[in-house]
Parts: structure tokens; C-alpha cells; sequence
């Protein structure tokens, strides 16, 4: 965990957040400033910055993040109409939350390619 961290809050409960579905190693909550009708955030109740730290190690996060992913995508009923998935890195990437974090999004048309 780490202090400053704004994830790692609400992770502790230090922040609320509107949460849709947890397991012993993720935690998955809803994005405060939707960008589509589902937006949510998946991340490992572990502190892993970005997808740069992913390593041997803790890459299984990313397979439970995935996993959830498809869970929530099936509950929100996006599963047959399509959804995106993504992670921001650094600051090209306009990550802004230095706590690695994989976005679901669905429930109307994404354009393509991303601005
Ligand atoms: P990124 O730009 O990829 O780092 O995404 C960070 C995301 O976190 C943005 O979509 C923000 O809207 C979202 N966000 C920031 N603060 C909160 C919060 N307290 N609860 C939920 N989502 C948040
Ligand atoms: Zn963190």
C-alpha cells in the first residue's frame, strides 16, 4: 500500500467509493466522472503503479483483473453489445492515477481511433 496513494484509500475504505464487485485480490468501483454508461475501474488491492511494474511476480493481478472485467461486463449486461478495456501509462498514456487500473467501458458506441 502506499500513503499518498488515491486507490490504495479507497482500497483501505479511507475513500468512498461506489463499489460493484471485490474479490481477496481486486477491487472493482465505479469511475467518479463516467465517460460511458458503464464505466468501471478494476484494480489489485495491491500498490502496483502502472503496467510498467507488472512483472513474473504480480502479472497474476492483471488475469483477476481480467477475469472480473468479464464478470462485471456480464452483469451490466454489455457482454453481447461490446465494451473496451483499457490501461493508461505514464504520461503519454494520460494516466493521471499512479495506481495501475484496468477501465471497463460499454453501453453506447466508442469511437476509434482514441484522441
Ligand atoms: P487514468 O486517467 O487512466 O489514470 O484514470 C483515472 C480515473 O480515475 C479517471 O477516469 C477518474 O475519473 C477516476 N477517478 C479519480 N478519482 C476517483 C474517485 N475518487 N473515485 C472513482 N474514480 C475516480
Ligand atoms: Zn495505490
Amino acid at each position: 500500500m502506499s500513503d499518498d496513494c488515491l486507490f490504495c484509500k479507497i482500497i483501505n475504505g479511507d475513500i468512498p467509493a461506489d463499489i460493484v464487485a471485490q474479490t481477496d485480490h481486486v477491487l472493482a468501483f465505479r469511475d467518479i466522472n463516467p465517460q460511458a454508461k458503464t464505466h468501471v475501474l478494476i484494480i489489485p488491492k495491491v500498490h502496483i503503479q502502472s503496467t510498467r511494474e507488472l512483472n513474473d511476480d504480480n502479472v497474476h493481478y492483471l488475469m483477476d483483473m481480467a477475469v472480473m472485467a468479464n464478470n462485471i461486463a456480464e452483469n451490466e449486461g454489455i457482454m453481447e453489445s461490446g465494451y473496451r478495456w483499457v490501461i493508461n501509462t505514464g504520461d503519454d498514456g494520460g494516466q493521471t492515477v499512479h495506481h495501475i487500473h484496468l477501465h471497463l467501458l460499454g453501453g453506447r458506441k466508442l469511437h476509434w481511433p482514441p484522441g
